[in-house]
């Protein structure tokens, strides 16, 4: 269990300086000056600057990240860890004000769990390589033997063609299909073409690639993706060192045990949610998003964790300067993200008779490097609107409104239904190369200074969406 100075900090102070303050006032700060409520019109600049000090001066981010990352660790959906960062979010959310906590329970399906993972060649150098199971897959139920062989296609006709003569190999997947545009329209009957091809040649096992460099590994899977029994992970090293035995003619022997599994009951997974209300009474909001779940190799700190406390810092900084927003702003966590948006899918479904009231969603979800602007969506209306709200953030550095898409996390299933929907580009640090996905995605690789600036961005954005202009949804009204 948590608790924050903060808390403590002000139930000192309180105690002896605001004895008639009633109990939401008790969470907040005591420290800051609070902005009548005539003065938060949508053009002022005043809770901008409120916003950058509060958050320059209290924010809890990197408090909060150390909790999620350090005491509870790796988020994998469907975990125990996962419920205990939920838990805790709550309790957080709460302390700083959040109304109408709670969580909202989807399907999962029987969870993953991570096992053992090993393999070794045996022959040529006979080193052990660094491997790690694709979540989501059936293990090997015990060790197993094989030869390597490449399977290096572009097309649904060439897997067709090659797979029969993998029969029995642990095939190394240099390429694999990709879906033409016509194919595309029926993903679901290519996908079980594909998947039909894959199960029929009976393969002893998979190896896929990571593509980073320097040892580091990659994670995915999830219901829904290809190669669902005996698939591994291995370093771009170690792949080529295969293939340059196979090249100059020795056939890699390995040796392979994959020990991760599905449990045995099917569970539910949650979203958290919290609310701040505004002062309207048309029942608007903005959601601010992040994907409290992580993959399981390192502790998520970079995806998703610093979306995490910043969404959380967003309410909390808010509530603390007792702003009073026209529209209410809405945290969303969601679970599930790293398995193909099952979270936000399951909230759009719960959802679906409130979805127009959805004024926006803003979901950052690139690790802690600072913002530098926000993808428009390619919707002139949206980017106007976009370039009012950041604009009482211009002391933070400069930030575009680019014509563009930006997507890749909980925002586009709700972009899919006509929603605005945001993500900010930021500088990316060592997030695509490095920390994403890998073994080295900890507090380490998180700059302080940049996720300041992040929080700060965010919050005047959101307070920009919150009291602004209506936008329009795409196809709807
Ligand atoms: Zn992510």
């Amino acid at each position: 269990m948590h608790i924050s100075t903060r808390n403590l900090l002000a139930g000192v102070l309180l105690a002896g300086l605001l004895m008639h303050a009633n109990s939401a006032e008790s969470q907040s700060e005591t420290t800051i000056d609070k902005l009548p409520i005539a003065a938060q019109t949508a053009n002022s600049t005043e809770p901008a600057k409120l916003l950058i000090r509060q958050i320059e001066e209290h924010a809890e981010l990197m408090q909060n990240l150390a909790v999620i990352c350090d005491d509870i660790g790796p988020r994998l959906t469907g975990s125990q860890q996962l419920r205990r960062a939920q838990a805790w979010a709550m309790q957080e959310l709460t302390a700083y004000g959040a109304v109408n906590v709670h969580e909202e329970a989807y399907d999962l399906g029987k969870p993953w769990r991570r096992g053992v993972a090993r393999a070794r060649l045996v022959n040529a150098n006979e080193v052990a390589l660094d491997i790690v199971q694709k979540a989501w897959t059936l293990g090997t139920n015990g060790v197993i033997r094989g030869d390597v062989a490449l399977l290096d296609v572009k097309t649904l006709g060439e897997l067709k063609a090659v797979a029969p003569t993998l029969r029995g190999k642990i095939v190394l997947v240099v390429s694999s299909p990709k879906p033409t545009p016509e194919q595309k329209k029926n993903i679901k009957q290519y996908l079980a073409d594909v998947n039909h091809i894959i199960n029929e040649a009976q393969f002893a096992a998979v190896l896929l690639i990571s593509d980073k460099d320097y040892g580091l590994q990659n994670m995915w899977g999830g219901p829904a993706s290809r190669f669902d029994r005996n698939a591994g992970i291995i370093t771009s090293e170690n792949s080529n060192l295969l293939r340059r035995l196979l090249a100059k003619g020795v056939i890699p022997k390995l040796e392979m045990e994959l020990r991760g599994d599905f449990g045995q009951d099917f569970v539910k997974a949650y979203n958290v949610v919290a609310d701040f209300k505004g002062t309207d009474t048309s029942d608007e909001m903005v959601i601010i998003g992040a994907h409290l779940d992580s993959w399981d190799l390192s502790t998520g700190a970079t995806d998703n964790g610093t979306g995490v406390v910043v969404a959380m810092e967003i309410l909390r900084a808010m509530h603390a300067l007792n702003l009073h927003p026209k529209r209410s702003l809405r945290v969303v966590l969601f679970s599930g993200e790293e398995q193909g948006l099952l979270g936000s899918k399951a909230y759009i479904v719960a959802h679906r008779a409130e979805l127009t009231k959805i004024q926006a969603i803003l979901v950052q979800d690139t690790g802690s490097g600072r913002i530098i602007g926000f993808p428009d969506m390619k919707v002139d209306a949206w980017s106007s609107a976009l370039v009012s709200a950041v604009a009482p953030a211009s002391e933070l550095g400069p930030l575009d409104i680019i014509y563009d898409i930006g997507t890749g996390s909980d925002h586009d299933t709700f972009f899919d239904q006509g929603i605005p929907a945001f993500t900010p580009m930021q500088d990316p640090l060592d997030y695509h190369n490095h920390t994403h996905h890998s073994q080295v995605d900890t507090l380490d690789h998180v700059v302080s200074a940049d996720l300041t600036q992040s929080a700060q961005v965010m919050a005047i954005t959101a307070w920009g969406l919150l009291n602004g202009e209506r936008l329009s949804h795409l196809g709807h009204d």
